[in-house]
Protein backbone atom coordinates (compact mmCIF):
# COMPACT_ATOMS: atom_id res chain seq x y z
CA UNK A 1 0.00 0.00 0.00
CA UNK A 2 1.34 3.41 -0.57
CA UNK A 3 -0.02 6.32 1.40
CA UNK A 4 1.14 8.92 -0.78
CA UNK A 5 -1.94 7.54 -3.01
CA UNK A 6 -3.54 9.94 -0.32
CA UNK A 7 -1.57 13.10 -2.01
CA UNK A 8 -3.53 12.09 -5.53
CA UNK A 9 -6.85 13.41 -3.82
CA UNK A 10 -7.72 16.98 -4.99
CA UNK A 11 -8.41 19.52 -1.94
CA UNK A 12 -9.65 22.88 -1.91
CA UNK A 13 -8.90 25.26 1.06
CA UNK A 14 -11.57 26.78 3.56
CA UNK A 15 -11.76 29.28 6.07
CA UNK A 16 -14.75 27.83 8.38
CA UNK A 17 -15.97 30.47 11.00
CA UNK A 18 -18.38 30.27 13.65
CA UNK A 19 -20.21 31.73 16.49
CA UNK A 20 -21.54 30.84 19.39
CA UNK A 21 -22.22 32.70 22.89
CA UNK A 22 -20.91 36.56 21.40
CA UNK A 23 -17.88 34.41 20.43
CA UNK A 24 -16.80 34.20 16.85
CA UNK A 25 -13.68 32.33 15.72
CA UNK A 26 -12.29 30.54 12.52
CA UNK A 27 -10.04 28.16 11.30
CA UNK A 28 -8.32 26.57 7.89
CA UNK A 29 -10.20 23.21 6.84
CA UNK A 30 -8.98 21.02 3.41
CA UNK A 31 -11.67 18.88 3.96
CA UNK A 32 -15.30 20.91 2.45
CA UNK A 33 -17.45 19.12 -0.45
CA UNK A 34 -20.78 19.21 -1.50
CA UNK A 35 -22.36 15.99 -1.40
CA UNK A 36 -26.31 16.80 -2.27
CA UNK A 37 -27.79 19.02 -5.11
CA UNK A 38 -31.61 18.75 -4.18
CA UNK A 39 -31.06 19.96 -1.46
CA UNK A 40 -27.88 21.41 -1.57
CA UNK A 41 -25.69 19.84 1.29
CA UNK A 42 -22.20 19.90 2.09
CA UNK A 43 -19.79 18.20 4.23
CA UNK A 44 -17.11 19.56 6.14
CA UNK A 45 -14.78 17.77 8.48
CA UNK A 46 -13.24 19.37 11.36
CA UNK A 47 -10.11 18.27 13.82
CA UNK A 48 -11.70 18.21 17.29
CA UNK A 49 -8.57 20.18 18.90
CA UNK A 50 -9.70 23.24 16.52
CA UNK A 51 -11.64 25.71 18.67
CA UNK A 52 -13.62 26.36 15.64
CA UNK A 53 -15.20 22.61 16.29
CA UNK A 54 -16.60 23.74 19.62
CA UNK A 55 -18.62 26.66 18.44
CA UNK A 56 -19.69 24.71 15.06
CA UNK A 57 -21.19 21.80 17.76
CA UNK A 58 -22.73 24.21 20.26
CA UNK A 59 -24.50 26.81 17.22
CA UNK A 60 -24.96 24.46 14.54
CA UNK A 61 -24.18 27.27 12.08
CA UNK A 62 -21.41 27.82 10.12
CA UNK A 63 -20.08 29.89 6.98
CA UNK A 64 -17.21 28.30 4.56
CA UNK A 65 -14.89 31.01 2.84
CA UNK A 66 -13.36 29.58 -0.16
CA UNK A 67 -9.52 30.54 -0.61
CA UNK A 68 -8.80 31.44 -3.71
CA UNK A 69 -5.35 31.83 -5.09
CA UNK A 70 -5.42 35.47 -4.16
CA UNK A 71 -5.16 33.85 -0.29
CA UNK A 72 -1.73 35.07 1.24
CA UNK A 73 0.06 33.20 3.42
CA UNK A 74 -0.53 35.77 6.87
CA UNK A 75 -4.27 34.14 5.80
CA UNK A 76 -3.13 30.72 6.60
CA UNK A 77 -0.92 31.92 9.53
CA UNK A 78 -3.65 33.80 10.89
CA UNK A 79 -6.47 31.65 11.00
CA UNK A 80 -4.49 28.24 11.00
CA UNK A 81 -1.39 28.59 13.30
CA UNK A 82 -2.77 30.17 16.16
CA UNK A 83 -5.83 28.82 18.47
CA UNK A 84 -9.12 30.48 18.73
CA UNK A 85 -8.80 29.36 22.55
CA UNK A 86 -6.07 31.72 23.49
CA UNK A 87 -6.31 34.47 20.66
CA UNK A 88 -9.77 36.63 19.10
CA UNK A 89 -8.71 35.97 15.80
CA UNK A 90 -11.42 38.82 14.79
CA UNK A 91 -10.08 41.41 17.07
CA UNK A 92 -8.51 43.69 14.56
CA UNK A 93 -9.13 41.77 11.67
CA UNK A 94 -11.06 43.82 8.87
CA UNK A 95 -11.15 41.66 6.08
CA UNK A 96 -14.22 40.08 6.73
CA UNK A 97 -18.45 40.81 7.13
CA UNK A 98 -21.12 39.05 8.50
CA UNK A 99 -23.88 37.26 6.52
CA UNK A 100 -27.34 37.33 7.10
CA UNK A 101 -26.51 34.70 9.64
CA UNK A 102 -24.73 37.13 11.85
CA UNK A 103 -21.75 34.82 10.98
CA UNK A 104 -18.31 36.57 9.60
CA UNK A 105 -17.00 35.60 6.46
CA UNK A 106 -13.74 36.70 4.71
CA UNK A 107 -13.58 39.17 2.20
CA UNK A 108 -10.51 38.96 0.84
CA UNK A 109 -8.04 35.70 -0.54
CA UNK A 110 -11.78 34.25 -1.26
CA UNK A 111 -14.02 33.96 -4.62
CA UNK A 112 -17.12 33.02 -2.19
CA UNK A 113 -18.90 31.68 1.04
CA UNK A 114 -21.44 29.39 1.86
CA UNK A 115 -23.59 29.85 4.80
CA UNK A 116 -24.72 26.59 6.63
CA UNK A 117 -26.63 24.74 9.15
CA UNK A 118 -26.06 21.32 10.31
CA UNK A 119 -28.22 18.32 10.21
CA UNK A 120 -26.45 15.69 11.06
CA UNK A 121 -23.21 14.85 12.78
CA UNK A 122 -20.95 11.86 12.42
CA UNK A 123 -18.22 10.70 15.57
CA UNK A 124 -14.72 9.75 13.63
CA UNK A 125 -12.64 9.92 16.75
CA UNK A 126 -10.02 12.92 16.14
CA UNK A 127 -12.79 14.71 13.74
CA UNK A 128 -16.55 15.39 13.88
CA UNK A 129 -18.02 15.16 10.41
CA UNK A 130 -20.63 17.61 10.07
CA UNK A 131 -23.52 17.60 7.36
CA UNK A 132 -25.18 20.88 6.48
CA UNK A 133 -27.65 22.52 4.59
CA UNK A 134 -26.70 25.29 2.45
CA UNK A 135 -29.10 28.49 3.92
CA UNK A 136 -27.20 31.29 1.47
CA UNK A 137 -24.11 31.50 -0.99
CA UNK A 138 -22.30 33.96 -2.33
CA UNK A 139 -19.61 34.77 -5.32
CA UNK A 140 -17.10 36.95 -4.09
CA UNK A 141 -14.30 37.16 -6.76
CA UNK A 142 -13.75 35.05 -10.24
CA UNK A 143 -9.61 34.55 -8.78
CA UNK A 144 -9.67 30.71 -9.03
CA UNK A 145 -9.69 28.85 -5.87
CA UNK A 146 -7.10 27.26 -4.39
CA UNK A 147 -6.27 23.71 -4.06
CA UNK A 148 -3.70 22.16 -0.92
CA UNK A 149 -1.62 21.51 -4.12
CA UNK A 150 -1.39 25.26 -5.28
CA UNK A 151 -0.97 25.85 -1.57
CA UNK A 152 2.42 23.84 -1.44
CA UNK A 153 3.97 24.68 -4.47
CA UNK A 154 2.74 28.81 -4.57
CA UNK A 155 1.73 30.11 -1.54
CA UNK A 156 3.61 28.31 1.48
CA UNK A 157 7.29 30.06 1.68
CA UNK A 158 9.87 27.96 -0.03
CA UNK A 159 12.12 25.95 2.62
CA UNK A 160 15.14 26.58 3.92
CA UNK A 161 17.95 23.94 2.98
CA UNK A 162 19.32 23.54 6.35
CA UNK A 163 23.40 24.15 6.66
CA UNK A 164 25.89 21.53 6.40
CA UNK A 165 27.21 20.10 9.65
CA UNK A 166 23.72 21.10 11.49
CA UNK A 167 21.79 18.40 13.43
CA UNK A 168 18.28 16.33 11.73
CA UNK A 169 15.01 17.76 11.85
CA UNK A 170 11.89 17.32 11.02
CA UNK A 171 9.79 19.34 9.16
CA UNK A 172 6.28 19.77 9.22
CA UNK A 173 5.08 19.46 5.07
CA UNK A 174 1.43 21.15 5.86
CA UNK A 175 2.99 24.82 7.76
CA UNK A 176 7.14 24.35 7.92
CA UNK A 177 7.15 23.93 11.60
CA UNK A 178 10.11 22.05 12.77
CA UNK A 179 10.87 19.40 15.24
CA UNK A 180 14.25 19.13 16.41
CA UNK A 181 15.81 16.00 17.01
CA UNK A 182 16.59 12.60 15.61
CA UNK A 183 13.71 10.74 16.19
CA UNK A 184 9.82 12.00 15.75
CA UNK A 185 7.74 10.69 18.57
CA UNK A 186 4.92 8.32 16.32
CA UNK A 187 2.30 10.26 17.99
CA UNK A 188 3.49 13.52 17.30
CA UNK A 189 1.25 16.52 16.63
CA UNK A 190 2.47 19.39 14.86
CA UNK A 191 2.09 22.45 17.74
CA UNK A 192 0.96 25.13 14.81
CA UNK A 193 -1.29 23.21 12.43
CA UNK A 194 -2.50 20.20 14.16
CA UNK A 195 -1.52 17.60 11.73
CA UNK A 196 0.07 14.25 12.97
CA UNK A 197 3.51 12.91 12.74
CA UNK A 198 3.09 11.38 9.17
CA UNK A 199 3.01 14.66 8.03
CA UNK A 200 6.52 15.56 8.69
CA UNK A 201 9.62 15.07 6.37
CA UNK A 202 12.93 14.55 7.91
CA UNK A 203 15.36 16.67 6.91
CA UNK A 204 19.20 15.68 7.51
CA UNK A 205 21.82 17.76 7.09
FE1 LIG B 1 2.28 21.88 10.89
Amino acid sequence: MDKKTMYKLTYGLFVLTSRYNGKDSGCIINTAGQVTSEPNRISIAVNKANYTHELVKASGKFNLSILSEEAGFAVFQHFGFQSGRTADKFDGYNSCKRSENGLYYLTEGTNGYISATVEQTIDLDTHTLFIAHVDDMEVLSSSPSATYAYYQSDIKPKPETPKAGSKTVWRCTVCGYIYEGEELPADYICPLCKHPASDFEKVNA
